[in-house]
């Protein structure tokens, strides 16, 4: 039997890798759904390429464009944000792929929990937004969430089979990003362009600044608590520029496992895709002798913010981590834009963070309440800014 498989957000960095493994593989995954925001183009490449059933175009300007490309293929076509999270419980879907940008990811990936669909989840910003809801959710739908994260997907594949009593610490690997070794005088002036140009890793633009401002290894930490049920204490967070490494348990005997490769984000994808089976692949073989010398540093919280203020939002709990990355996701969009600094991103943060209103225990609904604030306060400060 086939799996078949819904893509949100094929059209993206995972989404477009995704479809190469499924490609790969055709004997073992059919597609059955893809998503795609805005590229109309890609979409209708994409659905004349795999032959869905269903495809759906966020942007409701382009339903008809996109109707009339396949319209004789046989593929149904629908449009709107909201039609995204209709689709996910479609009978013919077993596993449900995430890959969608920011908090645009979170009511979808619910919508496919309560739906019983296996998911395999890019989307890290779900986990940070709304970790206690999702992993509710999962446990009572009985569900598999696999993460494509590659940090993730290395730690899940190091406790296979372990006690999660077992689990001492959780090692997360960071390349660093391309402003590692930059002052914070220099760090000042980098630009848009100096960001996107990540050492080794290849990546969509939000995750791209993400990583050179540690933001990402931030979000990671809470992702990796919501995920393998571990306190914030038992997170460490460790520069590996070479990105060998994906990360690291170590148990309460003092054992640690790793878990390496090339940097090839199709390996995570594949293994979340084909669990619990390990499917064979051709993907570049890792080897010692060329690649000879691994590096480990720590990481710098002062020139590097956003990482301390990611451990402090998980600390304080309750819909502070949702007010981060909120406030994460316009200064990104700004440094995009070209409207504020590298810098100014995590103070603006900061300031987003001591003016929210603290909420314990949050609801859907505050969640959504909280970023819709955390957002509109942090476009006032960079309007005051600039
Ligand atoms: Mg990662």
């Amino acid at each position: 039997m086939k799996k078949r498989i819904a893509i949100l957000g094929s059209t993206g960095s995972i989404g477009t890798q995704a479809l190469e493994v499924v490609d790969q593989h055709p004997d073992r995954f059919e597609v059955e759904v893809l998503t795609a925001f805005n590229n109309a183009n890609l979409l209708i490449s994409q659905a004349i390429q795999f032959k869905p059933n269903t495809i759906v175009i966020g942007d409701e300007n382009q339903y008809e464009k996109v109707f009339d490309a396949v319209d004789k293929y046989d593929i149904k076509v629908y449009a709107g944000q909201e039609a995204v999270e209709q689709i996910v419980s479609m009978d013919t879907i077993d596993m449900v792929l995430v890959a969608l940008v920011g908090f645009s990811g979170l009511k979808p990936t619910i919508a496919a929990i309560n739906a019983k669909k296996q998911i395999a989840l890019a989307n890290k910003e779900c986990l940070v937004v709304a970790g206690e809801l999702i992993t509710k959710l999962v446990n009572e739908n009985r569900v598999h969430l696999i993460p494509i994260d590659s940090e993730h997907s290395a730690i899940y594949q190091c406790i296979m089979g372990e006690n999660p009593e077992s689990i001492e610490k959780v090692i997360l690997t960071a390349s660093g990003g391309p402003f590692r070794e930059l002052s914070m005088e220099e760090l000042q002036k980098v630009t848009k362009e100096d960001a996107l140009n990540h050492p080794t890793w290849n990546m969509g633009s939000k995750i791209t600044i993400d990583s050179a401002s540690l933001m990402n290894k931030g979000l990671e930490v809470i992702e990796a608590k919501w995920l393998f049920g571990i306190n914030p204490e038992q997170i460490e967070v460790v520069i590996h520029p070479q990105s060998i490494i994906h990360s690291i348990v170590q148990f309460t005997d003092g054992s640690m496992k790793a878990q390496m490769s090339l940097p090839d984000m199709r390996m995570p994808i594949q293994f979340a895709i084909a669990y619990p089976e390990r499917l064979a692949s051709d993907f570049p073989r890792f080897n010692f002798i060329k690649h000879n010398t691994l590096t480990f540093e720590t990481p710098d919280l002062k020139k590097f913010r956003n990482l301390a203020l990611a451990f402090e939002a998980l600390k304080m709990g309750g819909n502070i981590p949702c007010v981060l990355n909120a406030a994460n996701e316009v200064v990104v969009q700004a440094f995009l834009d070209k409207k504020i600094g590298f810098v100014q991103m995590p103070e603006i943060i900061e300031k987003c963070i001591s003016k929210a209103d603290f909420i314990s225990r949050p609801s859907l609904d505050d969640y959504i309440d909280t970023n819709l604030e955390a957002r509109k306060v942090a476009r006032s400060i960079i309007e005051n800014v600039t």
